[in-house]
């Protein structure tokens, strides 16, 4: 029998109707011949409840058993579907991640799925079962203790399924009916995507767009595992959704696939630095000690032996990399003459592989920025996506702008 992977996002198991009508879903797949393995998340808003009472209760938790507690709310989805599926008179069972098991290595709250054993699964299929109930976003340690993946891990936990049971396709149920050109809530004009490259799916997943957790994309992408995402809200059909796929797969490709944003960002320059060897080490050293999240570099051709060093990062980390900076001016490590924050940018990214065969696509963009008169501030590019720091006031106009300049109201 082939094998199809089916996971169900919070919202998706949120009750007993839901759970009752992902079910459903999961029926039409076993009519179909499909030997079905589900994973589930937790109950909307389960999660964060379980990650508040271990904060209130122990601010400097034991990570070991902070996992045993937010992986909890899977467990009881999974005996519930189990359930359900049961009275349905489909021959179904639950699996917590132990049991799989599915081993992890013991970096506690974001750990790293070593293993996925097909076999004890496999002998129940054998057995006549249609459809295995697997707990997302959990596994365990080689010490035996219970570990989580991450927020959003249980996208990974059904995309390592997927590879390990050499799955059809994995289907990844939602609340959203596909990944989008770009924010519809900013323009009415974004178009489902019916299929998109992994590559852009990674650009467009860790540029904030939260279809699914980034760690999941990567892996699908090293073990070409077809990932579809689609609404369980909606009624069922065979072109429903978003393939995220294999390049191969997509014949025409546009330059640009989406637009994609980030909003709270911060510009900080260091002014006046001695450009020596050793001094982008000297000042990303101590912002990376301090856990800044570094995106953009620029580093200004320098004068008399001096420069200015440009950056980005979330502004809710600007006050880490302050001190950081401080600090390291202080020991002696750096010496600028002033440092320079602006809290008021956003950053905004066209992204899409055609760009490797299309020139043109940074003078197109830059010039529908210009035409609405709207000051670039930073510029960076790679292979496939061009990004710019603007001023946040206009984001939402700037993310307009380029959606129609690259017509992007005519994709599918
Ligand atoms: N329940 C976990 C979370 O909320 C994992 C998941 O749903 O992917 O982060
Ligand atoms: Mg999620």
């Amino acid at each position: 029998m082939p094998t199809l992977v089916m996971k169900f996002g919070g919202t998706s198991v949120a009750n007993l109707d839901r759970i009752a009508r992902a079910s459903k879903r999961v029926a039409v797949e076993v009519a179909k011949g499909y030997d079905v393995i589900v994973i589930v998340s937790a109950m909307s808003g389960k999660t964060n409840e379980l990650v508040g009472w271990v904060n209130e209760t122990s601010p400097l938790y034991d990570a070991r058993e902070y996992d045993a507690i937010v992986s909890s709310g899977e467990n009881v989805t999974a005996g519930l579907m189990a359930l359900r599926l049961q009275e349905m008179d489909i021959p179904a069972r639950s699996w917590q991640g132990w049991q799989v098991p599915l081993v992890t290595n013991s970096a506690h709250s974001s750990a790293r799925i070593e293993e996925i054993p097909t076999d004890n699964i496999n002998a129940k299929f054998g057995e006549g079962m249609k459809v295995a109930v697997v707990a997302g976003f959990q596994g365990i340690s080689p010490e035996g203790r219970i570990t989580t993946l991450g927020r959003g891990g249980s996208d990974t936990t059904a995309v390592a399924f997927a590879a390990a049971f050499d799955a059809e396709r994995c289907d990844i149920y939602t609340d959203v009916d596909g990944v989008y050109t770009t924010d519809p809530r900013i323009t009415d004009k974004a178009r489902k995507l019916d299929k998109i490259a992994f590559e852009e799916m990674l650009e467009l997943a860790s540029l904030g767009a939260k279809v699914l957790q980034t760690r999941s994309v990567e892996l699908a992408m090293r073990y070409k595992v077809r990932l579809r995402v689609l609404s369980s809200f909606e009624e069922p059909s065979d072109d429903a959704g978003t393939l995220v796929c294999d390049e191969e797969e997509i014949m025409e490709q546009n330059a640009v696939a989406g637009v994609a944003y980030s909003r709270d960002e911060a510009k900080m320059t260091l002014i006046s630095v001695a450009d020596r060897p050793g001094i982008a080490a000297a000042i990303f050293g101590p912002l990376a000690e301090a856990g800044v999240n570094v995106d953009m570099i620029v580093q200004n051709i320098s004068e008399e032996g001096r420069t200015d060093m440009t950056f980005s990062c979330p502004t809710d980390q600007v006050a880490r990399a302050e001190k950081a900076m401080a600090d390291a001016m202080a020991s002696g490590e750096i010496n600028y003459h002033e440092l320079v924050t602006d809290n008021g940018v956003a950053k905004v990214s066209v992204v899409g592989i055609g760009m490797r065969s299309h020139a043109g696509v940074a003078a197109k963009m830059f010039a529908s920025l210009q035409a609405e008169g709207i000051n670039i501030k930073v510029i960076t590019t790679s292979e496939i996506k061009i990004s710019v720091l603007i001023d946040r006031k206009y984001m939402e106009l700037a993310v307009q702008a380029l959606h129609d300049a690259f017509e992007l109201e005519k994709a599918a």
